[in-house]
């Protein structure tokens, strides 16, 4: 038997929280590290009586340890792992019934929109896409029926910055709830739901997991009712992470917080070569003083992260020959790992959007800043540039 002291994750600081909440040493070994359990049926001791596990798609041990770990770090009661970020988006959305309005910002991951659209609107839930950062026309949209504000910030891909308490007082005013998806801030750098938000939602796969090995998406809530069904839906219809892929989101999460203040750096430094690059008709980025987002960032994040997008002067064929003609930044779709990459949102990620109001300009470039040595992020990516 060991004797860990660690009991409280709350009166520790992030990175000591990313490192061990919901992580208590093995009781019967004294292991630091959570093992994968993989035991699909729990014994019990009589009719009904367990130990808190029955069967593993209802709870697993290693997802519970992973569930209590990001909860923590986002600040939240209750936290509910998935099998991706579109199986937890789709967990939230299951919330609304027939009838009700969701609002989705017009900027927003392609495969928020093909959810939406394609899925989500079929069963009798009305939707309209709008501009967040434009609070006026946010509070026009609301109907009497709207029920959910879904918001990302910075949005992918045009980092564009949704001011989240003022979007979730929006909500609360119409009696409907905020949802962000936290995927490109991660709570090191942005807590939700401590700016008002009802409830966040993942993309573990990118920075939470963080090395382009394991897909998989997260819930965070406060509220003791939205949780209930969310956990309920969690079982109901199954969507769950394998137990190794839960250990290997814990895994990552314990250099979140370095990693994140790297991927900020090197972003930093990639953002002072662009804004000065005469290939480069613009650089999207929180951090630069000039983006329409900046206060709003600045008040609501801690550092601008790793994502940055610029657009092309000379169109869509300099978009793609960049995107194609890097060495050290890797042409691939996902963000977030520890390798920098390189994408076409317009003909990759994005594509779903085409003709909507969510499609992107085909003159943008998006760049997943890894952590990497700086030099020679920039130098490769200025390279590229230059051989336009
Ligand atoms: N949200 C954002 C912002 C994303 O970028 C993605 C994927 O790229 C998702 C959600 C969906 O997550 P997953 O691919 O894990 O299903």
């Amino acid at each position: 038997m060991t004797d860990d002291k660690f009991r409280d994750p709350a009166e520790f600081g992030f990175a000591t929280r990313a490192i061990r909440a919901g992580q208590p040493h093995d009781p019967s070994t004294g292991a630091v590290v959570t093992p994968i359990s993989l035991a699909t049926t729990y014994a019990q001791t009589a009719v009904g009586e367990h130990r808190g596990f029955e069967y593993s798609r209802s709870g697993n041990p290693t997802r519970a340890a992973l569930e209590a770990c990001i909860a923590s770090l986002e600040e939240a009661d209750h936290g509910f792992a998935f099998a991706s970020g579109l199986a937890a988006e789709d967990a939230i959305l299951r919330t609304l019934t027939a009838g009700d309005h969701l609002i989705l910002g017009n900027d927003a991951y392609g495969g928020t929109y093909r959810l939406i659209s394609q899925v989500i609107a079929p069963m009798g839930i009305e939707w309209s896409a709008v501009d967040l950062t434009d609070l006026d026309a946010l509070t026009a949209a609301c109907r009497p029926e709207t029920r959910m504000i879904w918001l990302e910030t910075p949005t992918n891909p045009l980092l564009t910055v949704v001011d989240i308490e003022a979007v979730a007082k929006i909500a609360r005013d119409h009696d409907a709830r905020c949802v962000v998806d936290n995927t490109f801030a991660t709570p090191a750098l942005q807590r939700p739901l401590t700016l008002g938000a009802d409830a966040v939602v993942h993309s573990a796969t990118k920075y939470l997991g963080g090395h382009s090995d394991v897909v998989g998406g997260f819930v965070a809530v406060r509220d003791h009712t939205l949780a209930e069904r969310i956990g309920y839906l969690q079982n109901a219809v199954g969507a769950v992470p394998a137990p190794f892929d839960c250990y290997l989101v814990i895994r990552g999460i314990k250099t979140l917080d370095i990693r994140i203040e790297r991927h900020s750096a090197n972003a930093r430094a990639i953002v002072e070569m662009l804004t000065s690059h005469p290939a480069v008709a613009e650089t999207l980025y929180p951090g630069l003083p000039d983006h329409p987002g900046h206060d709003a960032a600045s008040r609501q994040m801690r550092d601008f992260g790793g994502m940055v997008s610029f657009r092309l002067a000379a169109g869509r064929d300099a978009a793609l020959r960049v995107a194609a003609g890097t060495e050290v930044f890797t042409l691939a779709e996902s963000l977030g790992a520890v390798e920098s990459l390189i994408e076409h949102p317009g003909a990759m990620t994005h594509a779903s959007a085409a003709g909507s109001p969510l499609e992107v300009p085909d003159d943008l470039v998006r760049l997943s800043v890894g952590i990497e040595s700086t030099d020679d992020l920039v130098t490769d990516l200025r390279r590229a540039l230059d051989e336009l």
